[in-house]
């Protein structure tokens, strides 16, 4: 039997969740007959595949060992967003005088109530992927429990045996781990465990500047932790336009981040209560003394216990389930969409794969992921969104490039709202006006970045959104002005000296 899954702590918002997500007094479905489709794991991958394969009218189970909604609602994006947002609160707060309010020199943070708000609105959002929804309203057989493969067409979970004519595998990825002397013993948090904390830890030490580490050690230091963030490479977010990450680094040093890039990490011992990080950094050895460790060192697939092999499915330790660019398995009757089987782990593409994986396994569809447009975005403040290519891309295929930036200084709205840091970046293939790729660093670069997506996606040029009228005073406003600065360049000096003649005779 799978153990019941809990989460801390025991409030009713997380007695909600829990209703939502694995009700405790669940009783699973009798299979009756063969699937048309068998998912296992019911995170955005899977809640969506079964859902949309249901609602098309297929016959579907959906297997979760743990939480309905995966990382996304419960450990994942949406705990991660309800904390940014308290902590962009306070800190709007703290820099309050620039705006005229007094009294922000002595402010004090309720680290309750800010997990508290959190937890409330995860248990508000949670029946979108409540159990009982699947099954009552879409009509999926919902199975709580462990699944897997026990041959080529068929699964088990708890004991029961389910065929089905296609299977999903949506199992997501976990926080990874790295082998570092001590650090078990010492114990340490990660996505799953940290928003369960009901007291901020005094000093907090983020093993990792990716995306993750970067949004939670910032949101972290303006709850009033003394952040460590910790990172072996040279730069943090070191899959980023090295501008942007500089930005950021800017902000982080200024808010009182501890950073330390190019280290390693050569043990963890406890002393007393607190943790000890020993780190080799230029030559020489710290000591780092902490209350709780971070760790956000990139994912691992979920594949243990899968039974891959019963089924005759490849796969890879790191690099997850292996599919085609049309998501199928090695097994041809097995797909795979999400964390599991794609490097681009975002919420956002789990929900675009599954799409892919209802039309090609069930309507013998041939959309590849290699046709996605993907863009993200790091929230932290300010942001940093990227769709399409970087420069280096575009170099690696052979492609020249011209970049056009623009900062946000330049923009009256970023001025009026106090939000300079940042800049607009786009890369055109040389000579055209086709969008190859953008990056968007601003305090709401992620909303932003959706005008580039669409314009790429849709095979629209630079010049289409320099035809577009935006609205007086935003912050996108940046966009209209690299599509501005665009149409200069490619006025040629004969063109010039024709319009200012023009312009001369006409005056
Ligand atoms: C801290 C954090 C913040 C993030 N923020 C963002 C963000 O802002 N925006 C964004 O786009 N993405 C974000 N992500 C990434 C996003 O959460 C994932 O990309 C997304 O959840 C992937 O969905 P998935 O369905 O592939 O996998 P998951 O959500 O991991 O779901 C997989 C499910 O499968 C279940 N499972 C595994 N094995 C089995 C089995 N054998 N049997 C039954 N069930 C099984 C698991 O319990 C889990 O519920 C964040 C991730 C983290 C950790």
């Amino acid at each position: 039997m799978t153990p019941k899954p809990e989460v801390f702590p025991p409030d009713p918002h997380n007695e909600t969740l829990i209703a939502n997500v694995h009700p405790p007094e669940w009783v699973n479905p009798e299979p009756t007959g063969r699937y048309n489709l068998v998912v296992i794991g019911a995170g955005t991958a899977g809640l969506v595949t079964a859902a949309g394969a249901a609602g098309l009218g297929a016959k579907v189970a959906l297997i979760e060992r743990h939480f309905m909604g995966g990382d996304c609602l419960n450990v994942g994006c949406v705990p991660s967003k309800g904390i940014i947002r308290a902590s962009r609160a306070i800190h709007d707060a703290r820099v309050g005088r620039e705006f005229g309010i007094g009294g922000t020199e002595g402010l004090s943070i309720d680290f309750g109530t800010v997990m508290e708000r959190m937890r409330r609105i995860r248990a508000g959002i949670s029946h979108h992927d409540s159990a009982r929804r699947f099954r009552d309203e879409l009509g999926v057989d919902v199975f709580m429990g462990h699944g897997r493969f026990i041959g080529s067409d068929s699964v088990e979970v708890e004991g029961k045996r389910l065929t089905f004519e296609r299977a999903a595998i949506c199992t997501g990825a976990r926080a990874a781990a790295l082998p570092i002397p001590g650090m078990a013993e010492a114990g340490y948090l990660t996505n799953e465990t940290v928003f369960s904390l009901t007291e901020l830890p005094s000093r907090l030490a983020v093993i990792g500047a990716g995306p993750i580490g970067c949004e939670l050690a910032q949101a972290f230091a303006r709850l009033g932790s003394r952040v460590t963030l910790l990172e072996m490479a040279p730069q943090i977010l070191g899959r980023e336009d090295r501008d942007a990450a500089e930005i950021l680094h800017g902000v982080f040093v200024r808010e009182g981040i501890d950073l330390r890039l190019g280290i390693r990490i050569s043990g963890v011992s406890r002393r007393g209560a607190q943790k000890v990080i020993t780190v080799e950094e230029r030559g020489g050895t710290a000591e780092v003394a902490v209350d709780e460790i971070l760790m956000g060192v990139g994912r691992a697939p979920n594949l243990e216990g899968l039974g891959l092999e019963a089924a005759g499915i490849a796969s890879d330790p790191t690099l997850g389930v292996t599919v085609d660019e049309r998501l199928r398995t090695s097994n041809p009757r097995v797909y795979a969409a999400g964390d599991i089987c794609f490097p681009y782990k975002f919420t956002h593409t789990a929900d675009a794969l599954a799409r892919i994986l209802i039309a090609n396994a069930l309507f013998r569809g041939r959309q590849k992921t290699t046709a996605l447009t993907i863009p993200w975005c790091t929230y932290t403040d300010p942001e940093v969104a990227h769709v399409g290519m970087y420069e280096r891309d575009a170099a690696g295929k052979g492609m020249e490039v011209t970049t056009l930036t623009v900062p946000l200084a330049d923009v009256d709205r970023a001025l009026l709202d106090g939000e300079t840091e940042g800049f607009a970046r786009v890369h055109l293939k040389k000579g055209t006006d086709r969008i190859l790729g953008a990056t968007i660093v601003a305090r709401h670069g992620g909303e932003m970045i959706n005008e580039f997506s669409l314009a790429i996606t849709n095979g629209l040029g630079l010049s289409a959104i320099g035809r577009t009228i935006h609205p007086y005073p935003t912050q996108a406003e940046i966009i209209k002005k690299l599509a501005d600065a665009h149409n200069r360049t490619r006025l040629t000096p004969f063109v010039k000296r024709v319009l200012s003649a023009w312009l001369a005779w006409h005056r």
